[in-house]
């Protein structure tokens, strides 16, 4: 009965490489997508990512003040995990979105060092603009993220 079996796997293998191979150059390469149950896992690594966006409004509300201290503190203190968190949901994203993704969160630190930078100097002209291309970047780099729904 086990002879048996192994020998139907055996007849199961040998076909299904002869199927595969008779697909011939027509065959086309389905592309690697999300499945339903990898977007929900996802979820969990984007979650604090979102949630850092949506606090970002307390920054611009610091540097419309004049806020030189409380921006320096938040970007340290808050926005302290984001690099990390963007780098790992970045090697979690499909293979044609990693390196785009990675980029943009690259310059969305870069953006927030240049606003740090800025905020030291109080120069609220820089600190606006790095601010701004701060959540530009980061806006493309969630637009690479698939949404649960
Ligand atoms: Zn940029």
């Amino acid at each position: 009965m086990l002879r048996l079996r192994s020998i139907l796997s055996l007849i199961l293998v040998l076909v299904t490489t002869l199927l595969v191979s008779c697909g011939g150059p027509s065959a086309t390469v389905v592309p690697p997508t999300y499945t339903p149950e990898k977007i929900e896992q996802l979820q969990v690594f984007v979650a604090p990512i979102e949630a850092a966006r949506e606090q970002m409004s307390v920054l611009e509300g610091f540097i419309a003040k004049d806020n030189w201290i409380d921006t320096q503190t938040f970007i340290h203190g808050p926005l302290g995990l984001l690099r990390q968190q963007m780098t790992t949901l970045s090697r979690d994203l499909l293979p044609k979105d990693q390196k785009k993704a990675s980029q943009l969160a690259k310059e969305v630190f870069g953006h927030l060092e240049g606003l740090d930078v800025a905020a030291k100097d109080r120069n609220y002209g820089e600190a606006v603009t790095q601010y701004r291309e701060a959540l530009k970047d980061f806006d493309a780099f969630l637009d690479l993220v698939p949404s649960a729904n």
